[in-house]
Protein backbone atom coordinates (compact mmCIF):
# COMPACT_ATOMS: atom_id res chain seq x y z
CA UNK A 1 0.00 0.00 0.00
CA UNK A 2 1.43 3.47 -0.95
CA UNK A 3 1.98 6.15 1.20
CA UNK A 4 -1.34 7.56 -0.58
CA UNK A 5 -2.14 11.09 0.66
CA UNK A 6 -3.31 11.78 -3.10
CA UNK A 7 -6.24 9.66 -2.62
CA UNK A 8 -7.15 10.63 0.95
CA UNK A 9 -9.12 13.88 0.89
CA UNK A 10 -7.97 16.44 3.06
CA UNK A 11 -11.32 17.13 5.76
CA UNK A 12 -10.19 20.82 5.08
CA UNK A 13 -11.82 20.65 1.95
CA UNK A 14 -14.41 18.27 2.39
CA UNK A 15 -17.51 20.61 3.50
CA UNK A 16 -16.72 23.29 0.77
CA UNK A 17 -19.80 23.71 -1.32
CA UNK A 18 -19.01 23.91 -5.07
CA UNK A 19 -15.56 22.13 -4.30
CA UNK A 20 -16.07 20.19 -7.68
CA UNK A 21 -12.47 18.69 -8.21
CA UNK A 22 -13.47 17.08 -3.99
CA UNK A 23 -16.56 15.88 -5.07
CA UNK A 24 -15.20 14.34 -8.45
CA UNK A 25 -12.85 12.30 -7.44
CA UNK A 26 -15.16 11.12 -3.95
CA UNK A 27 -16.33 7.96 -5.78
CA UNK A 28 -12.93 6.63 -6.12
CA UNK A 29 -12.24 8.12 -2.54
CA UNK A 30 -15.12 6.01 -1.27
CA UNK A 31 -14.13 3.21 -3.17
CA UNK A 32 -10.26 3.26 -1.96
CA UNK A 33 -11.23 4.12 2.05
CA UNK A 34 -13.46 0.71 1.73
CA UNK A 35 -10.42 -1.30 0.09
CA UNK A 36 -8.03 0.18 2.70
CA UNK A 37 -10.69 -0.50 5.96
CA UNK A 38 -10.71 2.77 6.32
CA UNK A 39 -14.49 2.65 6.85
CA UNK A 40 -16.52 1.47 9.65
CA UNK A 41 -19.78 0.70 11.42
CA UNK A 42 -20.54 1.89 15.29
CA UNK A 43 -23.29 0.76 16.45
CA UNK A 44 -25.62 2.71 18.96
CA UNK A 45 -28.36 1.15 21.06
CA UNK A 46 -31.92 1.75 21.48
CA UNK A 47 -33.91 1.12 24.30
CA UNK A 48 -37.53 0.26 25.16
CA UNK A 49 -39.03 3.32 27.57
CA UNK A 50 -40.94 0.88 29.55
CA UNK A 51 -38.95 -1.95 30.37
CA UNK A 52 -35.89 -0.33 29.84
CA UNK A 53 -34.51 -3.31 27.27
CA UNK A 54 -32.50 -2.92 24.21
CA UNK A 55 -34.49 -3.08 21.33
CA UNK A 56 -32.31 -2.33 18.55
CA UNK A 57 -29.25 -0.60 17.54
CA UNK A 58 -28.57 2.05 14.67
CA UNK A 59 -25.85 1.54 12.75
CA UNK A 60 -23.23 4.98 12.06
CA UNK A 61 -20.35 4.78 9.74
CA UNK A 62 -16.80 6.22 10.40
CA UNK A 63 -14.08 6.97 8.24
CA UNK A 64 -10.46 7.15 9.93
CA UNK A 65 -7.55 7.78 7.80
CA UNK A 66 -4.54 5.92 8.23
CA UNK A 67 -3.19 9.03 9.75
CA UNK A 68 -5.68 8.63 12.55
CA UNK A 69 -8.19 11.40 11.85
CA UNK A 70 -11.50 10.64 11.83
CA UNK A 71 -13.80 12.43 9.28
CA UNK A 72 -16.96 12.77 10.11
CA UNK A 73 -20.38 11.21 8.95
CA UNK A 74 -21.64 14.92 8.69
CA UNK A 75 -19.09 15.86 6.45
CA UNK A 76 -18.72 13.36 4.04
CA UNK A 77 -21.87 11.61 3.32
CA UNK A 78 -23.09 14.76 2.11
CA UNK A 79 -20.19 15.20 -0.21
CA UNK A 80 -20.71 11.33 -1.49
CA UNK A 81 -24.33 12.16 -1.95
CA UNK A 82 -23.23 14.91 -4.27
CA UNK A 83 -21.36 12.05 -6.33
CA UNK A 84 -21.89 8.62 -7.37
CA UNK A 85 -20.17 7.56 -4.37
CA UNK A 86 -23.04 7.42 -1.93
CA UNK A 87 -24.23 4.24 -4.23
CA UNK A 88 -20.90 2.43 -2.98
CA UNK A 89 -21.21 3.81 0.40
CA UNK A 90 -24.99 2.94 0.95
CA UNK A 91 -24.39 -0.82 0.04
CA UNK A 92 -21.52 -1.08 1.57
CA UNK A 93 -22.91 0.37 4.90
CA UNK A 94 -25.97 -2.29 4.49
CA UNK A 95 -23.90 -4.96 3.56
CA UNK A 96 -21.76 -4.44 6.32
CA UNK A 97 -24.56 -3.86 9.26
CA UNK A 98 -26.84 -6.96 7.86
CA UNK A 99 -23.68 -9.40 7.95
CA UNK A 100 -22.93 -7.79 11.53
CA UNK A 101 -26.84 -8.64 12.60
CA UNK A 102 -26.90 -11.61 11.33
CA UNK A 103 -23.90 -12.59 13.41
CA UNK A 104 -25.06 -11.50 16.23
CA UNK A 105 -28.44 -13.48 15.53
CA UNK A 106 -26.30 -16.77 14.75
CA UNK A 107 -24.38 -16.84 17.90
CA UNK A 108 -27.08 -15.53 19.69
CA UNK A 109 -25.37 -12.59 21.45
CA UNK A 110 -28.91 -10.45 19.89
CA UNK A 111 -31.78 -10.96 18.23
CA UNK A 112 -32.98 -7.29 17.68
CA UNK A 113 -33.18 -5.37 14.32
CA UNK A 114 -30.40 -3.01 12.92
CA UNK A 115 -31.36 0.64 11.44
CA UNK A 116 -29.47 1.98 8.49
CA UNK A 117 -29.67 5.46 7.23
CA UNK A 118 -30.43 5.38 3.33
CA UNK A 119 -30.10 8.53 1.69
CA UNK A 120 -32.51 10.48 -0.66
CA UNK A 121 -30.35 9.53 -3.62
CA UNK A 122 -30.24 5.93 -2.95
CA UNK A 123 -34.33 6.24 -2.44
CA UNK A 124 -34.48 7.36 -5.73
CA UNK A 125 -32.60 4.69 -7.43
CA UNK A 126 -34.96 1.93 -8.69
CA UNK A 127 -33.09 -0.85 -7.51
CA UNK A 128 -32.97 -0.40 -3.97
CA UNK A 129 -35.86 -2.90 -3.11
CA UNK A 130 -33.28 -5.27 -5.26
CA UNK A 131 -30.48 -4.50 -3.50
CA UNK A 132 -31.34 -4.76 -0.33
CA UNK A 133 -33.24 -8.13 -0.27
CA UNK A 134 -30.03 -9.32 -2.26
CA UNK A 135 -28.36 -8.26 0.90
CA UNK A 136 -30.69 -10.09 3.23
CA UNK A 137 -30.42 -13.52 1.16
CA UNK A 138 -26.68 -12.96 1.01
CA UNK A 139 -25.69 -12.11 4.79
CA UNK A 140 -28.77 -14.88 6.12
CA UNK A 141 -30.61 -11.48 8.04
CA UNK A 142 -34.27 -12.26 8.39
CA UNK A 143 -36.02 -8.97 6.79
CA UNK A 144 -37.90 -8.20 9.89
CA UNK A 145 -34.21 -7.70 11.86
CA UNK A 146 -33.59 -4.76 9.28
CA UNK A 147 -34.98 -1.46 9.44
CA UNK A 148 -34.32 1.58 7.02
CA UNK A 149 -34.42 5.27 8.23
CA UNK A 150 -35.66 7.72 5.56
CA UNK A 151 -35.20 11.58 5.53
CA UNK A 152 -38.33 13.56 5.18
CA UNK A 153 -36.49 15.18 1.87
CA UNK A 154 -35.98 11.59 0.57
CA UNK A 155 -39.55 11.06 0.82
CA UNK A 156 -41.02 14.33 -0.36
CA UNK A 157 -38.40 13.88 -3.50
CA UNK A 158 -39.79 10.07 -4.18
CA UNK A 159 -43.53 9.90 -4.79
CA UNK A 160 -44.89 7.27 -5.98
CA UNK A 161 -41.65 5.09 -7.28
CA UNK A 162 -41.02 5.62 -3.65
CA UNK A 163 -43.82 4.46 -1.88
CA UNK A 164 -43.87 1.61 -4.23
CA UNK A 165 -39.95 0.57 -3.19
CA UNK A 166 -40.76 1.05 0.44
CA UNK A 167 -43.92 -1.21 -0.01
CA UNK A 168 -42.20 -3.95 -1.47
CA UNK A 169 -39.89 -3.63 1.37
CA UNK A 170 -42.33 -3.73 3.90
CA UNK A 171 -44.43 -6.59 2.18
CA UNK A 172 -40.71 -8.70 2.75
CA UNK A 173 -40.78 -7.74 6.53
CA UNK A 174 -38.41 -4.74 6.03
CA UNK A 175 -39.88 -1.53 8.28
CA UNK A 176 -38.67 1.80 7.09
CA UNK A 177 -38.88 5.01 9.69
CA UNK A 178 -38.72 8.31 9.47
CA UNK A 179 -35.42 9.73 10.90
CA UNK A 180 -35.00 13.31 12.26
CA UNK A 181 -38.88 14.36 12.34
CA UNK A 182 -39.22 17.80 12.77
CA UNK A 183 -36.49 19.41 11.38
CA UNK A 184 -37.23 19.09 7.12
CA UNK A 185 -40.12 20.09 5.58
CA UNK A 186 -42.59 18.04 7.66
CA UNK A 187 -45.95 17.26 5.85
CA UNK A 188 -48.15 15.11 7.58
CA UNK A 189 -49.41 14.26 4.46
CA UNK A 190 -45.96 12.17 4.22
CA UNK A 191 -47.23 9.93 7.44
CA UNK A 192 -50.32 9.40 5.69
CA UNK A 193 -48.67 8.69 2.26
CA UNK A 194 -45.33 6.54 2.77
CA UNK A 195 -45.78 3.10 4.64
CA UNK A 196 -43.72 3.54 7.70
CA UNK A 197 -43.18 1.97 11.21
CA UNK A 198 -42.57 4.60 12.91
CA UNK A 199 -40.82 8.38 13.41
CA UNK A 200 -37.67 9.18 15.14
CA UNK A 201 -37.89 12.60 16.91
CA UNK A 202 -35.24 14.29 16.02
CA UNK A 203 -32.36 15.61 19.14
CA UNK A 204 -32.90 19.16 18.79
CA UNK A 205 -36.43 18.95 19.89
CA UNK A 206 -35.52 16.12 22.65
CA UNK A 207 -32.56 18.08 23.61
CA UNK A 208 -34.67 21.29 24.34
CA UNK A 209 -37.75 19.64 25.88
CA UNK A 210 -36.59 20.64 29.64
CA UNK A 211 -35.92 23.87 29.19
CA UNK A 212 -38.40 25.03 26.48
CA UNK A 213 -42.07 25.07 26.66
CA UNK A 214 -42.18 24.89 22.85
CA UNK A 215 -40.46 22.07 22.60
CA UNK A 216 -41.48 20.30 24.94
CA UNK A 217 -44.89 20.72 23.17
CA UNK A 218 -43.86 20.00 20.01
CA UNK A 219 -42.51 16.24 21.50
CA UNK A 220 -45.94 15.63 23.46
CA UNK A 221 -47.93 16.66 19.80
CA UNK A 222 -45.60 14.55 17.46
CA UNK A 223 -45.94 11.65 19.79
CA UNK A 224 -49.77 11.62 20.13
CA UNK A 225 -49.94 12.39 16.51
CA UNK A 226 -47.82 9.07 15.73
CA UNK A 227 -49.04 6.62 18.21
CA UNK A 228 -52.99 8.03 16.51
CA UNK A 229 -51.62 7.08 13.39
CA UNK A 230 -50.38 3.98 14.49
CA UNK A 231 -46.43 4.46 13.93
CA UNK A 232 -44.42 4.21 17.03
CA UNK A 233 -42.29 6.88 18.16
CA UNK A 234 -38.19 6.60 19.15
CA UNK A 235 -36.55 10.03 20.37
CA UNK A 236 -32.95 10.43 19.17
CA UNK A 237 -30.44 12.47 21.41
CA UNK A 238 -31.06 11.49 25.18
CA UNK A 239 -28.79 12.55 27.19
CA UNK A 240 -30.21 13.34 30.52
CA UNK A 241 -32.98 11.82 33.07
CA UNK A 242 -34.96 14.54 33.07
CA UNK A 243 -35.72 14.26 28.96
CA UNK A 244 -35.80 10.42 29.63
CA UNK A 245 -38.72 11.53 32.37
CA UNK A 246 -40.13 13.90 29.94
CA UNK A 247 -40.57 11.41 26.77
CA UNK A 248 -42.02 8.75 29.29
CA UNK A 249 -44.50 10.91 30.68
CA UNK A 250 -45.23 12.06 26.64
CA UNK A 251 -45.62 7.81 26.27
CA UNK A 252 -42.64 7.83 23.67
CA UNK A 253 -41.64 4.29 22.92
CA UNK A 254 -37.88 4.28 22.57
CA UNK A 255 -34.69 6.41 23.21
CA UNK A 256 -31.49 6.34 21.32
CA UNK A 257 -28.68 8.47 23.27
CA UNK A 258 -25.83 8.80 24.79
CA UNK A 259 -28.03 8.58 28.24
CA UNK A 260 -28.34 4.84 27.50
CA UNK A 261 -24.64 4.30 25.35
CA UNK A 262 -22.58 6.31 22.71
CA UNK A 263 -22.34 4.63 19.39
CA UNK A 264 -20.26 1.22 20.41
CA UNK A 265 -17.85 0.19 18.18
CA UNK A 266 -18.66 -3.90 16.92
CA UNK A 267 -16.17 -5.22 19.23
CA UNK A 268 -17.75 -3.28 22.26
CA UNK A 269 -21.58 -4.62 21.72
CA UNK A 270 -20.74 -7.79 23.57
CA UNK A 271 -19.90 -6.23 26.72
CA UNK A 272 -22.51 -3.74 26.45
CA UNK A 273 -25.19 -6.48 25.84
CA UNK A 274 -23.48 -8.55 29.24
CA UNK A 275 -23.74 -4.96 31.00
CA UNK A 276 -27.39 -4.32 30.80
CA UNK A 277 -27.91 -7.86 31.69
CA UNK A 278 -31.31 -8.43 29.99
CA UNK A 279 -31.89 -10.92 27.21
CA UNK A 280 -32.30 -8.66 24.12
CA UNK A 281 -35.77 -9.96 22.32
CA UNK A 282 -36.81 -8.99 18.65
CA UNK A 283 -39.44 -6.03 18.34
P1 LIG B 1 -28.69 10.48 12.33
O1 LIG B 1 -29.10 9.35 11.46
O2 LIG B 1 -29.77 11.37 12.85
O3 LIG B 1 -27.86 9.83 13.52
C1 LIG B 1 -27.89 10.28 14.83
C2 LIG B 1 -26.65 11.10 15.13
O4 LIG B 1 -26.76 11.61 16.47
C3 LIG B 1 -25.36 10.29 15.12
O5 LIG B 1 -24.32 11.17 14.68
C4 LIG B 1 -25.16 9.94 16.58
O6 LIG B 1 -23.83 9.65 16.92
C5 LIG B 1 -25.63 11.23 17.22
N1 LIG B 1 -26.08 11.04 18.61
C6 LIG B 1 -26.66 9.94 19.12
N2 LIG B 1 -26.99 10.12 20.41
C7 LIG B 1 -26.63 11.38 20.73
C8 LIG B 1 -26.74 12.17 21.92
O7 LIG B 1 -27.22 11.74 22.96
N3 LIG B 1 -26.26 13.44 21.86
C9 LIG B 1 -25.72 13.97 20.73
N4 LIG B 1 -25.29 15.23 20.77
N5 LIG B 1 -25.61 13.25 19.57
C10 LIG B 1 -26.07 11.98 19.57
P2 LIG B 1 -23.26 10.71 13.60
O8 LIG B 1 -22.88 9.27 13.83
O9 LIG B 1 -22.19 11.74 13.60
O10 LIG B 1 -24.07 10.76 12.25
C11 LIG B 1 -24.53 11.98 11.78
C12 LIG B 1 -25.46 11.80 10.61
O11 LIG B 1 -24.74 11.29 9.48
C13 LIG B 1 -26.58 10.80 10.86
O12 LIG B 1 -27.61 11.42 11.58
C14 LIG B 1 -26.96 10.46 9.44
O13 LIG B 1 -27.79 11.44 8.90
C15 LIG B 1 -25.63 10.48 8.73
N6 LIG B 1 -25.11 9.11 8.63
C16 LIG B 1 -24.39 8.40 9.52
N7 LIG B 1 -24.13 7.16 9.04
C17 LIG B 1 -24.72 7.09 7.80
C18 LIG B 1 -24.82 6.07 6.79
O14 LIG B 1 -24.34 4.96 6.94
N8 LIG B 1 -25.52 6.41 5.66
C19 LIG B 1 -26.10 7.64 5.49
N9 LIG B 1 -26.78 7.87 4.36
N10 LIG B 1 -26.03 8.60 6.42
C20 LIG B 1 -25.36 8.33 7.56
MG1 LIG C 1 -30.47 7.88 11.58
MG1 LIG D 1 -31.68 10.89 13.33
MG1 LIG E 1 -29.93 13.51 13.02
Amino acid sequence: MSAGHDVLPDPGVLPLPGAAATSLGMADRITEAILRNELSLVFQPQADVATGRLCGFEALVRWRLADGTEIPPDLFVPVAEASDAIFVLGEWVLRRACSTAARWLRTGMADVPVAVNVSARQLAEPGLARCVLGILAETGLPASNLKLELTETALLDGSAAVTQCLLELRGAGVQAVLDDFGTGYSSLALLRRVPLEGVKIDRQFVQAMVEQRDSAAIVHAVVSLAHALGLRVVAEGVETRDQLLFLRAYGCDRIQGYLLSRPLAEADVPGFIREIGAPPTAG
